[in-house]
């Protein structure tokens, strides 16, 4: 107590550790400046001298002293948050991350933040020495603050009257100010009052004011501006079934996963609105993930036509600056529903209420490079972390999730008839055997074609490949032409006039002659979007026939529109891919085809036959209405297949029940928890020299299964052999130590920087 020291001495914190963007799970020490000294903050970004480069770092801690010699080490150039840009929620989540996922931190936060915030320019006017004013800093002042609604920054306008500007010409300190803040907005800094006027006195700062070249705003997380936008519009009244859903999830405010299991068309999306207009009247936020092909401007429509301008939007099409805006929207409580693809999950709302995942099996959640996270399970710690409820919703519901809901792990809600008068869409086998196809489509399926277009309706096909044929043999000496980097045949395409690998996107003019012999001998095989196209336009001349694939939709906009064009009537008959399966509503379509199911039934990918069935049910929901129940097709050789006769004949949630079952039996998840080591490169031997070693690691665990290496979907790719190894065990932390431990020797082999390697935790395909 009688021992005082000064407010400065007090918060001496003149060393920090830092953590980086490098593959290293490291933190780095630096010292502050006299100027920065107390002023550095946990979650703030800094800017640290790293080799010859600058580079961002995030602060982890601070402290008075360090193990090493002060002289060893190096000062920071510059801190750039008066508050922290990942506060303590999102440094945590981080870590978890990290931790969870078996990826460095400093990287896992680099996909956490927008871009622009991990930037590093230099500010060319921005002189330390010269702007930091003699004025006497009132030292019980502090630097920040953690109280964001106490905060006030200072900002310029954005159009300065030329009169101001030449008035500020005449004052040396005011324009010197001016100056600091327009280079502290460009490196998107928050100026905070209390940061200012540690460099310029008050005098100065009131005479840029009173200049009006600048203005003092106010952010405060608990007044957000959206809530005077909210208008709740006149709701749908619920059936049932949905009632029963929805009174189930507002029974509760705090962390807890519900599962709608809700077949297509069941109203799922009006459970949502329904249950977040609790969490918006009580003035708190909504996240909503999407999959990447279902956020179309139809789907944030219902959300404003229900609530007003108060949603944001977050997509993998938004430029760096947007992104910022969105994230600022989201820590500053500026709106309050968040709509977004897979990596809004790391959006830092600070006043989170709820989070649904909409279409929660599908793929697109999980990321399959760097941080390889799945956003449903990152979801899962988040809605836990703020203790808010998590809602999953799906016709089709991921087996691990179905596991959970049947564990009695989530609550289990079920819509079982479709909202309005919608008939459930019905499901037929046609048998291949001894049929002769045309374009992959056999006679039978054509007559279908031409009876419901003369009845004025649509028609789907889906295959999954695109391009004319998946390749092209020589009839005189068997040759494929291939890519050589990936031991891939080549795919024709007759819209380009090219053969293309669809591994690496290498292509060459389309020649009719054999590379090998020279023969003009030589024929397609397989069947892909366009030949179906070619057909289509020959057999129906009278109807339009229209191709969504990726090909056919890159440009701006450019699915927006041909999916205006088909719910216009414009086209009778779709060809497409995945991109049409998702998402999209299509009411005139009676007659949904898949031309191919053979190919998912022999994959060597266990959860094959769940993506089929996933597929399959989720084109049947895209199809029909009320008055035109709509029919699903599935051609195939395998007529007395077990799994699809049940699919047919009993749906997806019966099906999903049985396969669920059949996982359990074989042991793999979401009975056990899984992490595979895939490895690339360009000499097989070495790659798999890596490999055993890496096998010697795995057995040294008693309790951990693994099956491996085997060639990965895609075995060759740009002259790299692809090699997988999975690990498994029924305790994921179980697994999750014992792999720390593996990476931590597999980081010390001869080999570990010379191949390339990665670890995938919970994957969820092993192409
Ligand atoms: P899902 O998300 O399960 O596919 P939607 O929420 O899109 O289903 O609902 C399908 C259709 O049914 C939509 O046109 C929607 O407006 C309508 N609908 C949903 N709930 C009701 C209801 N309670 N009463 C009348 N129509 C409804
Ligand atoms: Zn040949
Ligand atoms: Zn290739």
């Amino acid at each position: 107590m009688g021992n005082k020291q000064s407010p400065t001495l007090d918060n001496n914190l003149a060393f920090i550790k830092v953590v980086i963007s490098v593959p290293l799970e490291k933190e780095f020490e630096y010292s502050l400046p006299s100027i920065y000294v107390s002023k550095a903050i946990k979650g703030a970004r800094v800017v640290v001298p790293f080799g010859r480069k600058k580079v961002m770092g995030i602060i982890l801690s601070c402290s008075d002293s360090s193990e090493f010699e002060s002289s060893k080490i190096k000062p920071i150039i510059q801190i750039c948050d008066a508050l922290p840009s990942l506060d303590k929620r999102m440094l945590s989540l981080g870590k978890w991350l990290s931790d969870f996922y078996l990826y460095p931190l400093g990287e896992v936060f680099t996909c956490m933040l927008p871009n622009k915030l991990l930037k590093v320019k230099s500010p060319a006017n921005v002189s330390q020495s010269s702007s930091v004013s003699s004025e006497k800093i009132n030292e019980s002042e502090l630097y920040f603050s953690n109280e964001m609604d106490t905060l006030t920054y200072i900002q310029t306008v954005s159009n300065p009257s030329a009169d101001s500007l030449i008035k500020l010409s005449r004052s040396k300190k005011q324009k010197d100010l001016y100056q600091y803040l327009i280079a502290k907005q460009e490196l998107e800094e928050v100026c905070s009052v209390t940061d200012i006027k540690q460099h310029f006195s008050m005098p100065v700062i009131k005479g840029l004011l009173d200049k009006k070249l600048a203005y003092v705003e106010e952010l405060k997380a608990t007044h957000s501006k959206w809530t005077s936008n909210l208008c709740i519009g006149q709701k749908k009244r619920a059936n049932t079934e949905q009632a029963i859903a929805i009174a189930s999830i507002n029974q509760s405010n705090n962390f807890e996963v519900s599962l709608i299991e809700g077949v297509t068309g069941s109203g799922k999306t009006e459970v949502y609105l329904q249950v977040i207009e609790q969490i918006l009247m009580a003035k708190k936020q909504v996240l909503i993930l999407v999959p990447e092909i279902g956020l179309t401007p139809q789907t944030v429509k219902r959300f404003e036509d229900r609530f007003g301008k108060v949603v944001s939007v977050w997509h993998s099409g938004l430029s760096d600056t947007d992104r910022l805006t969105v994230w600022k929207e989201a820590k500053y409580d500026q709106a309050g529903i968040f709509i977004g693809t897979r990596s809004s999950i790391f959006l830092p709302l600070s006043n989170l209420g709820m989070i649904i995942v909409d279409e929660e099996h599908d793929e697109s959640f999980k990321q399959q490079d760097s941080l390889r996270y799945h956003a449903r399970d990152v979801a899962i710690f988040r809605a836990k972390q703020e203790n808010v409820p998590l809602v999953l919703g799906t016709a089709t519901p991921s087996l691990e999730s179905l596991y959970n809901a049947l564990n009695r792990k989530y609550k289990h809600l079920t819509l079982n008839i479709r909202a309005g008068s919608a008939a459930m869409p019905t499901q037929h086998l046609l048998d291949l055997r001894g049929v002769k196809l045309s374009a992959g489509i056999a006679p039978a399926m054509l007559q279908r074609m031409q009876q419901q277009l003369d009845r004025g309706n649509q028609v789907l096909i889906f295959v999954n490949r695109r391009g004319y044929a998946p390749a092209l043999i020589c009839n005189s000496c068997g040759n494929v032409e291939s890519c050589i980097d990936c031991d891939n045949p080549f795919t024709v395409h007759l819209s380009s006039n090219n053969l293309q690998c669809h591994r690496c996107g290498k292509y060459e003019s389309f020649k009719p002659n054999c590379h090998s012999c020279g023969s003009n001998n030589v024929t397609t095989q397989g069947v892909g979007t366009e030949q179906i196209q070619h057909l289509c336009e020959s057999t129906f001349p009278n109807y339009s026939t229209i191709r969504i694939d990726s090909d056919a939709i890159k440009g701006k906009n450019k699915l927006q529109t041909l999916l205006n064009e088909i719910n216009s009537n414009q086209h009778q008959i779709l060809i497409g891919t995945q991109i049409l399966s998702k998402g999209h509503h299509f009411p005139n379509v009676t007659l949904a085809m898949i031309l191919n199911v053979d190919s998912f039934l022999f994959s060597s990918d266990y959860r094959a036959p769940e993506k089929l069935a996933q597929l399959v049910t989720q084109l049947g929901g895209r199809a029909g209405r009320a008055d035109k129940a709509g029919e699903v097709w599935l051609q195939t050789h395998q007529i007395g297949n077990a799994l699809i006769q049940d699919l047919v004949n009993n749906g997806y949630a019966h099906f999903a029940r049985l396969l669920l079952e059949e996982r359990l039996a074989a042991n793999l998840p979401p009975k056990t928890y899984q992490i595979a080591l895939r490895v690339e490169h360009e000499i097989q031997n070495e790659l798999l020299t890596f490999m055993q070693f890496a096998n010697s690691l795995f057995m040294q665990f008693k309790q951990l299964e693994f099956v491996g290496p085997f060639p990965a979907g895609i075995e060759k790719k740009q002259n790299r052999y692809r090699f997988i190894s999975v690990t498994q065990s029924t305790s994921s932390p179980y697994l999750n130590k014992a792999f720390k431990q593996i990476k931590n020797e597999l980081i010390k082999h001869k080999l570990a920087s010379k191949v390339r390697w990665s670890i995938d935790v919970m994957p969820t395909e092993f192409s």
